[in-house]
């Protein structure tokens, strides 16, 4: 069923509640794909009631980002969505998420804004405001829809962590279930930005992917040095990238590492052809 009021969105929630049934929410932005699917899978064998919402959240992108261009196919995500017996779709405009006309800044509108620390480093040092925008979505997603479980996947790493963070911080009563990336067969990590790849844009884009696997086969073999385990990503780098980071942190806090252990994640964010990617891979 499509919603795009959030007053709908209530209604059946509390009839929901009233069933005692459980609901799991899965935010998205929409045009979905195998990952959002896996993640809408886990939460069919979680929830009673699954509720996937599909906006692209003006507040989490800067002025130079592709908000305006980023895929929009809601035909398609009711239509995937309705296959896996999803209960809800929730669509909201921006008005009705932020109140007719609003101005979209945090002069008007309360925020919510993650420690410095976590909203500061990796992703969060290009797109100011990003994690800022997505926390606030995020909350008043699980105000509206009121989960008792919401579903995100590993490969926005940094993001689940700050919305952990957020959860734990602010009482919210809600299980957050993280999980795993879903790949193409080649190793690329399955993203609705994907789609702005050429076709030769996507075999350069295999980079991230092979760069995190090497790293991770060298801290198997014995390499726990986190420059020397960066360093390797050289081999593998074209003029075809454009890096914006690699690091290596706590898979939990995002401490910065000197040596790489089992609680280690590597990170990499790289430009292929403009278009911004992310990946990521525990070393364990
Ligand atoms: P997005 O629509 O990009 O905001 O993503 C919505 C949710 O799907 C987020 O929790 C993402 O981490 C998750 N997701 C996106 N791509 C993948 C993927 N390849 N594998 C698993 N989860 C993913």
């Amino acid at each position: 069923m499509l919603l795009h009021r959030i007053e709908e969105v209530r209604e059946k929630i509390k009839q929901w509640k009233k069933e005692g049934l459980s609901v799991g929410l899965v935010p998205t932005m929409g045009a979905l794909h195998a990952g959002h699917l896996s993640l809408i899978k886990k939460a069919k064998e979680t929830c009673d009631k699954v509720v996937v919402s599909d906006f692209v959240n003006p507040i989490q992108f800067g002025p130079s980002e592709d908000f305006d261009k980023y895929p929009r196919t809601l035909d398609a995500d009711v239509n995937l969505c309705e296959n896996e017996g999803v209960d809800i779709v929730f669509a909201p405009s921006a008005n009705e998420m932020y109140g007719e006309g609003q101005r979209l800044s945090n002069d008007i509108l309360t925020y919510v804004c993650p420690p410095f620390f976590y909203v500061n480093t990796l992703c969060g040092k290009s797109r100011t405001g990003h994690f800022d925008g997505v926390c606030t979505v995020v909350l008043k997603l699980f105000n509206i829809v009121q989960p008792e479980y919401a579903f995100f996947g590993q490969k926005d790493a940094q993001q689940v962590i700050i919305i952990k963070k957020m959860v734990k911080d602010l009482n919210v009563p809600i299980q957050i279930i993280q999980c795993p990336i879903v790949r193409e067969d080649t190793g690329l990590a399955l993203s609705s930005r994907n789609k702005y790849l050429s076709e030769d844009g996507k075999k350069d884009a295999l980079v991230l992917s092979k760069i995190l696997n090497n790293i991770k086969s060298c801290y198997k073999n014995g390499i726990t040095d986190v420059d020397a385990l960066k360093e390797t990503a050289y081999n593998f780098l074209t003029d075809k990238h454009d890096m914006e980071y690699l690091e290596i942190v706590d898979k939990n806090t995002l401490e910065n590492k000197t040596k790489a252990d089992n609680n280690s994640i590597a990170l990499i964010a790289c430009r292929v052809e403009k278009v911004r990617l992310i990946d990521n891979i525990y070393l364990e």
